[in-house]
């Protein structure tokens, strides 16, 4: 019955979308921990020189994902964090190279 179908593919999207809520506020939590540890000089962060985005653990956050009273913390510490590259853009920056070494022969 497509109305069931659809009753459930709504309620597996909407299952899906809790659980990356889940990630992030995870993310974000781990985020909170790592300024607080930045503030007091204990850890050095390291931000996408490409994209921006924050290294938090494993994963990489964007700024614009954080609360907003985070954000102003955040983008302070971005100032004083190493430039690095994150995993995305690192393919996407090797990627372009390799498409302009075949384009210039
Ligand atoms: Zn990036």
């Amino acid at each position: 019955m497509p109305e069931y179908e659809d009753l459930v593919a709504r309620a597996l999207s909407a299952q899906e979308r809790a659980r990356s809520f889940t990630v992030d506020a995870a993310r974000v939590s781990s985020l909170a921990r790592i300024l607080r540890e930045a503030r007091t000089g204990g850890t050095m962060l390291v931000h996408c020189a490409w994209c921006g985005r924050l290294q938090v653990g494993r994963g990489w956050l964007r700024l614009d994902a954080i609360g907003s009273g985070q954000t102003r913390i955040a983008k302070q510490l971005v100032r004083r964090s190493t430039h690095g590259i994150c995993p995305d853009c690192f393919e996407r920056v090797n990627r372009d190279a390799e498409a302009n070494r075949a384009e210039g022969g």
